[in-house]
C-alpha cells in the first residue's frame, strides 16, 4: 500500500500535499499540520524532514519550500516527507511556545519508559502533547531518517547539534553488549550524517543536564534514543529574519545527506558562503561565560570566532555606562563562539553567549542508574 501521512498520499514521481489532524479546536474546525510528501521510486529510504517546532524559527520553512519540487521527486530513491511547521500556533503568534501548552513545545516526545498508567491526581498531557505522541507513532513506522530545522540567535553560526546514544545497561552481560553494539552502530551513522551535511558540529549537553533538561524528549533526542533512528537537529542562524547564505548552505547540506542516504545521485556538492568552525577536535555546546553582575553588555567577539581561556568576551557596564562587576567578561575555555545570547541587556547569571568547547565525553552512554524505573 503507497505511504499515506494525514491526507497527503505519496504518488512515485510526484510531491502531494495534504494535512494532518492534530485534534479538535474547542471553537470548532481543526488544528492541523501541512504536509507534503515528495516521492521517488517507492522502494528507498524514508527521511523525513520536520521545521518550525519553535514557532519564532522561519529559516527551515524557506530551506523546506526551495529543496522539495516536482524535480527532486523524479530524482529521488525513496520518499521525503516533509512538516514545514510542527507549531502552527507558535508560527500564528510569532512565538516560540504554542498557546495550549505552557513549555517548550519541543521536549514533548517519548521517553522510552514503559507507560505505566496514569495518575489522576496528575493532569493529563496537553493536546499538543498527546498529538505529537500520536504523530511520533508515525515517525517511528517510517522512518529511516530525520532532520528537524530550527534557529538559535541572531548571527549565529549554523550548527548541527548531535545527541548522544544512550543504551541499557542493567541487563545481563550478553544484553548489554549488544546493546552497547547497537548504539554504537547508530552513533556512527549518526556521525556520518553530519560530515555529509558539512556544517559545523557540536554535540549536545552530558548525562545530567541533558534528562534534566528533558532534551531527550526532543524531536531527534526522541528519534536517537527513543525510537534508534538516525537524527539531527540543524540550527540555522537567525530565526524571525532567515539569513539567505545559511539558508542556501542548508540546501545543498541536506541535499549532500540525501545523497549519502543513496536517495539522490551525485556527488557532494562543496559548502560555502557560511562560517564552518572545525577545531580538529569534538566540541560539545555550553552556555558561557556567565555574567557575575546584571548590566548592559557589549560583545566583543562574533559568531564564528575562535578564542582562548582568558580572551575578552564582553565590556561590562550599568545603565549610567559606568563599568561594573570584572568590567571585562572573559572566556573560561579554549574554543569557539556558536554566537551572542539574545539581546544585550542581561541579569546575573545570564550567559552572554553559547560556545563551543572540548567535548571529553563519549557520544555513547549508558542511561543513567534507574532511568527506566524512575
Ligand atoms: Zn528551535
Amino acid at each position: 500500500m503507497p505511504f499515506s501521512l494525514g491526507t497527503a498520499k505519496a504518488a512515485s514521481g510526484r510531491v502531494s500535499y495534504g494535512t494532518y489532524r492534530l485534534f479538535d479546536q474547542p471553537t470548532g474546525g481543526v488544528e492541523e499540520l501541512p504536509i507534503v510528501i515528495a516521492q521517488g521510486n517507492p522502494r528507498g529510504p524514508t527521511f523525513w524532514l520536520t521545521a518550525g517546532i519553535h514557532g519564532n524559527e522561519h529559516a527551515g520553512l524557506q530551506v523546506l519550500h526551495q529543496l522539495i519540487s516536482r524535480e527532486l521527486a523524479r530524482q529521488l530513491h525513496g520518499t521525503i516527507v516533509c512538516i514545514p511547521a510542527l507549531n502552527p500556533a507558535g508560527l500564528r503568534t510569532m512565538k516560540r511556545e504554542s498557546y495550549y501548552h505552557r513549555g517548550d513545545p519541543n521536549r514533548l516526545f517519548p521517553d522510552g519508559k514503559p507507560n505505566r498508567g496514569r495518575d489522576p491526581d496528575i493532569d493529563p498531557p496537553s493536546v499538543l502533547e498527546q498529538a505529537y505522541t500520536r504523530l511520533f507513532k508515525e515517525i517511528q513506522a517510517s522512518a529511516d531518517y530525520w532532520i528537524d530545522l530550527h534557529n538559535t540567535w541572531t548571527g549565529s553560526v549554523s550548527m548541527v547539534f548531535r545527541d548522544r546514544v544512550y543504551y541499557r545497561d542493567d541487563g545481563t552481560a550478553a544484553a548489554n553488549k549488544a546493546a552497547r553494539a547497537e548504539a554504537d552502530k547508530l552513533d556512527q551513522r549518526i556521525g556520518e550524517m553530519c560530515r555529509a551535511y558539512g556544517h559545523s558540529v557540536l554535540s549536545e549537553m552530558a548525562s545530567e543536564a541533558y534528562f534534566d533538561d528533558r532534551l531527550h524528549r526532543s524531536t531527534t533526542g526522541a528519534a536517537v534514543n527513543a525510537a534508534r533512528i538516525p537524527g539531527l537537529t540543524m540550527e540555522l542562524g537567525t530565526g524571525h529574519m532567515p539569513d539567505p547564505a545559511i539558508v542556501q548552505a542548508s540546501l545543498v547540506g541536506l541535499k549532500n545527506v540525501l545523497r549519502w542516504a543513496e536517495m539522490l545521485n551525485g556527488s557532494p556538492e562543496p559548502i560555502s558562503g557560511i562560517k564552518v568552525v572545525d577545531l580538529g577536535y569534538r566540541c560539545r555546546r555550553r552556555s558561557t561565560p556567565r555574567l557575575s553582575v546584571s548590566c548592559i553588555v557589549r560583545h566583543l567577539v562574533d559568531a564564528g570566532d575562535i578564542v582562548r581561556k582568558g580572551d575578552p568576551i564582553a565590556e561590562l557596564r550599568d545603565i549610567w555606562g559606568r563599568p561594573v562587576g570584572e568590567k571585562i567578561l572573559r572566556s573560561e575555555y579554549d574554543g569557539w563562539i556558536m554566537g551572542r545570547t539574545h539581546g544585550i541587556v542581561h541579569h546575573k547569571g545570564c550567559e552572554v553567549c553559547g560556545m563551543g568547547v572540548r567535548d571529553d565525553l563519549p557520544t555513547v552512554l549508558p542511561y543513567p542508574a534507574g532511568y527506566f524505573h524512575s
